[in-house]
């Protein structure tokens, strides 16, 4: 046969180098010894590793359950055991809310959606939402107040509050996190009334406040920035991961970005999005140009920007005349005339952690373009401090070393680990005579505090709050509080007042004072569709301040950035700050562009890499060179790891690792749990994102489990793009003859012999009756931004266990969806990065039907490849015959390992989808199309129309419903009309590997760019 007519796709720089030694690691399909059964992980080393999420898989995993249940004596109103119940609540994340719909087993959460309804979510979730049931259920979560570090009770703590706080004249530094709620923002006011020596912080590591003080400059104003991505034609992001879930607003913008690029024929037109950046992020990766700029010369390229559209645009007089070292660079040009060809249609976004100056020349060039009030609004948020927290943090921590501060009662914060480090937060905190704080875990501020409370999960709590865009609503609990916790309004509440009061009242005592009339049925309302409002906070027209030009030409003149090597801190893509740390989906969950887990490492280019002497290990090797990093005389040591499409002389490092004492997954265990390394150390209130730095290799290593090589496809054709002006040239772009020299094998043969199914193939032909529905799904490419949402929402949905560092060193992870990440191209310095989710492609010619022994593996009269688990017996010839390399072998009985002896399995049990069924040691999984959710669909609709064939949308797979580009299409495909079968018609879809003629259901639609010709 002939070569493949396509670009080169590789995973790692091991696969573009493709050397005999990544060969055979390829054909080896896992790494050497992997696949051994007799291999033993002490059951200590489970216990630590696996917390609440390998607890999930488990339960049923004992085979012989020993359980006592009761009947109702009186059945609850709507409650029908085994018929799930759904409610409408909020989570909280950074202080905004987002919509979800929260899946209910008999009065347990087991599951959480996006809320149609609600304008942040609008169905779509985060990996953090996803990922909160399993918080709920964490058997680490802080169980009970603490006072002195000894267990105490609510009611205590309640007469503790009574009594200290009764003193109003006492000096109170209250120091919380972002929360949007009225009821607490109501409640802090009185705080602030009643205690006439009190200042109020609002502290997050991560947060906007940036963004807030450069409109600030800007308008004059402290307001949100808030985008509309719907209406941009052209985005140009510097230096902002929008579409991560790292992003407080990610959900929301990834739909409306994805939006603007859903072409279904060839009069489609799609956005361009421009990326300038130094790490490859997860919006780097989704743009349709990417140019590598260092953090502390992003300022530079901002205000050289500005300064090329003040010449064709009016407003920037700012910045005439100005130019740098980026004046003269090819982008700029092609940007200004790009943003001012699309004035009115175009957005600029900047990283919430550039400085203040960058986000008022950022909002200046926006209000110059005409983009507010269309692409971006700039909000009223009534909970936005008026003070720099930044340095109000700062002076208060001062005031706390200085004696000043009597009493400091911190609110879901944990500053002793990610306050700047030069503020030594800890030793200010041993100053103070009093502290209380409110938190989730027993974390490194928990430890050192007087009274210490634990806090009520979200979906154990009432609450309310605002969406980022400003729509009001209200969190629901979903059960009781586990660990009869507070929440922060109760908390908050207990300060003030000296007694315990109900979150229900508390909220409803806000609403109430919303509506004049109707209470009743408007608090219904709320609760049934979880939004009071869709109406964003108010919009202001903003015009440039007074001081902005002044303000602008002090900038110019004092643009800071590093030379020579810098290090740059940023939220992790997985764990965020760290406060996700103790959860093991995340930690399992291959970070999106590097695909390590369990671990931090420090990222650098290969051209980095090499001045520095760092090699990578050879293929199937996991032994990393350690580098140390020094910061203004602070060092540590962590792995390195060669980033294609990183920028040359700088190391990005993330935070929320090496955490110790919070919970057995986020603490460091060599081989079996997370590691990584804490960075917060080098972080100061001078290099908040960036530092000088001096980076030298050690002669260590450590060993980092990542998945990238594993499943490899070694180089066959599974991936197919194009720009959009070729597809409008030849739509047929991603069909298997346009890709290859040669026809479909077998098709000629099977044209001669009269047979339409199709290429001629050796396996039987399914049958597939009428009667039945026929299941399939399509996956957009252009859509997909590899945030691995659908990895989780899978997980969650079909309780997937998490396995720990040492089994996925050996390539046994148990995802059900792969997510694929590539690079493109021969250039390993300034690669493409594509994605691609590999679930199951339930083949209706499947090979691994055909090589069971035992028939454990068959397909259904609607057309899916399932696994009876009680029939396999772990041959595992199926995963070696699956070209796709989608089985996943349970190679232990990890859950049965931690029930005999683990912490309160009556909690962690209430986790479980009671729909799916469990597996155990020596059993194969794969993905299902979620069959318990089709099954259901199935006999809903012939309940009600005698027919099993659901109406088109009726039945969502779990990662189509999470995800928050509507990448996945899933229906019938004996319904013409439905989505998945006009996208199956559609000109982009092709299916992997369609030569070996499996006759995948699950298909993919292929990429398009949309490149600007002058970068071409
Ligand atoms: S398909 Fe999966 S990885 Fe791709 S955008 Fe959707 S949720 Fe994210």
């Amino acid at each position: 046969m002939s070569e493949v007519k396509q670009t080169t796709y590789w995973k790692s720089l091991k696969e573009l180098a493709n050397n005999q030694e990544y060969q055979k690691f390829a054909e080896r399909e896992f790494p050497e010894n992997a696949t051994e059964l007799t291999d033993g992980v002490s059951r200590r080393g489970f216990l630590r590793v696996m917390g609440a999420s390998v607890a999930l898989a488990g339960l049923a995993a004992c085979r012989r359950p020993v359980q006592k249940i009761l009947p109702y004596s009186k059945q609850p109103e709507d409650v029908v055991p085994g018929i799930p119940l759904y409610y409408a609540t909020s989570m909280p994340v950074q202080g905004n809310l987002v919509g979800l719909i929260a899946e209910n087993h008999e009065g347990r959460p087991t599951k959480l959606e996006g809320n149609d309804l609600h304008p942040a979510s609008k169905g779509g979730t985060s990996i953090f939402n996803q990922a909160a049931i399993l918080g709920l259920y964490d058997p680490d979560r802080s169980r009970s107040p603490l006072y002195n570090g000894n267990r105490s009770t609510k009611d205590d703590f309640a007469a503790f509050a009574a009594s200290h706080f009764a003193n109003t004249s006492q000096r109170i530094a209250f120091i919380s996190e972002a929360n949007s709620s009225p009821t607490y923002n109501s409640i802090k006011q009185q705080a602030l009334s009643k205690f006439s020596n009190a200042s109020w912080i609002t502290y997050e590591p991560f947060g906007e406040d940036n963004v807030v003080e450069g409109n600030q400059i800007a308008f004059g104003q402290r307001l949100r920035t808030h985008y509309n991505f719907e209406n941009a034609d052209v985005i140009v992001s510097l230096n902002d991961d929008f579409m991560a879930s790292t992003h407080p607003n990610s959900v929301e913008y990834a739909k409306q970005v994805s939006s603007r690029r859903k072409v279904t024929d060839t009069n489609g037109e799609m956005n361009r999005v421009y990326a300038v950046e130094d790490s490859f992020t997860l919006t780097g990766s989704y743009a349709d140009h990417r140019l590598k700029v260092k953090a502390s010369e992003i300022e530079a390229f901002t205000y050289a920007l500005a300064a090329a559209l003040s010449s064709r645009i009016n407003g920037l007089g700012a910045f005439s005349g100005y130019s740098n070292q980026f004046s003269d660079h090819k982008w700029i040009t092609v940007l200004a005339d790009e943003l001012a060809a699309n004035a009115g249609s175009s957005a600029l976004t900047a990283g919430f952690q550039h400085t203040p100056e960058v986000h008022a020349a950022v909002a200046a060039i926006n209000q110059a373009l005409g983009n507010a009030g269309s692409t971006v609004n700039y909000l009223e948020a009534p909970h936005i401090d008026d003070q720099n927290n930044h340095q109000a943090f700062a002076d208060v921590v001062a005031d706390m070393k200085a004696g000043n501060i009597d009493t400091v009662v911190m609110v879901g914060v944990n500053p002793v680990h990610t306050a700047p480090a030069d503020l030594d937060f800890e030793n200010a905190l041993s100053n103070v005579e009093t502290v209380v704080n409110l938190s989730d875990y027993v974390d490194e501020t928990a430890k050192r505090v007087t009274w210490h409370v634990n806090r009520a999960h979200f979906l154990e709590a009432w609450g309310d709050g605002f969406s980022y865009g400003g729509a009001r609503s209200v969190i629901q609990p979903q059960i009781q509080p586990l660990h009869d916790g507070l929440s922060e309004i109760e908390f908050l509440n207990t300060i003030v007042s000296g007694t315990l009061a109900s979150g229900y009242d508390l909220v409803q005592n806000t609403f109430r004072g919303y509506y004049n009339s109707g209470f009743d049925n408007r608090w219904t309302n709320i609760l049934h569709d979880g939004i009071d409002t869709t109406d964003n906070f108010d919009a202001v027209n903003v015009r440039l301040s007074s001081g902005f030009n002044a303000a602008m030409n002090r900038a110019v003149s004092n643009v800071s950035s590093t030379s020579g090597m810098e290090v740059v801190i940023r939220p992790d893509a997985t764990l965020y700050d760290g406060r996700y740390a103790n959860l093991g989906w995340l930690q399992e969950l291959p970070d999106p562009m590097t695909k390590v887990t369990w671990d931090n490492v420090a990222l650098m280019s290969p051209a980095t890499a090499k001045s520095l002497g760092i090699e990578e290990p050879g293929a199937g090797q996991d032994d990393f060179d350690v580098v140390e990093i020094t910061v203004n005389g602070k060092s540590l040591k962590i792995a390195a790891w060669i980033q294609p499409g990183h920028v040359d002389d700088a190391i990005t490092l993330t935070t929320g690792y090496g955490r110790e004492g919070i919970g057995r997954v986020a603490s460091s265990y060599v081989d079996y749990t997370a590691g990584g390394v804490d960075v917060y150390p080098l972080r100061g209130t001078t290099n908040m994102l960036f530092a000088s730095a001096n980076v030298s290799k050690t002669d260590e290593t450590y060993e980092i489990a990542c998945v990238q090589d594993h499943h490899s496809l070694e180089g066959r054709d599974m991936y197919r793009q194009a720009t959009l002006s070729e597809y409008k040239d030849n739509p047929d772009f991603a069909s298997f003859e346009s890709v290859h020299t040669y026809p479909v094998p077998g098709l000629a043969e099977a044209k001669e012999n009269g047979d339409t199914d199709g290429p001629i193939s050796l396996f039987d032909e399914q049958t597939f009756p009428d009667y039945e529905p026929q299941w399939g799904m399509a996956i957009d490419l252009n859509s997909c931004f590899g945030c691995g949402v659908c990895v989780i929402a899978c997980q969650s949905e079909n309780n997937i266990p998490v396995i720990g560092k040492k089994e996925v060193k050996r390539g046994r992870e148990m995802h059900w969806i792969r997510n694929d990440r590539y690079y493109v191209g021969d250039d390993a310095d300034s690669p493409q990065a594509v994605h691609q989710p590999v679930p199951c492609m339930h083949c209706e010619l499947a090979p691994c039907e055909q090589v069971c022994p035992v028939a454990a593996t068959t397909h259904s009269e609607d057309g899916m490849n399932q696994m009876t688990y009680n029939r396999c017996i772990g041959t595992r010839y199926c995963a070696n015959n699956c070209p796709y390399k989608v089985r996943r072998f349970n190679f232990f009985n990890y859950p049965k390992e931690y029930l005999t002896t683990g912490d309160d399995p009556d909690i962690i049990q209430m986790a479980m989808n009671p729909e799916v069924t469990v597996r155990f040691r020596g059993v194969m999984e794969k993905c299902t199309y979620c069959v318990q959710r089709v099954n259901r669909a199935k006999i809903e609709a012939k309940k009600e129309t005698g027919s099993p064939k659901p109406a088109d949308g009726t039945v969502k797979t779990a990662c189509q419903q999470a995800c928050p580009a509507d990448a996945i299409y899933f229906g019938d495909l004996t319904d013409d009309n439905s989505v998945v079968a006009q996208m199956k018609r559609n000109e982009r879809n092709f299916q992997m590997l369609e030569e070996l003629n499996t006759r995948p259901r699950t298909s993919y639609m292929a990429k398009l760019t949309n490149p600007n010709p002058a970068l071409a």
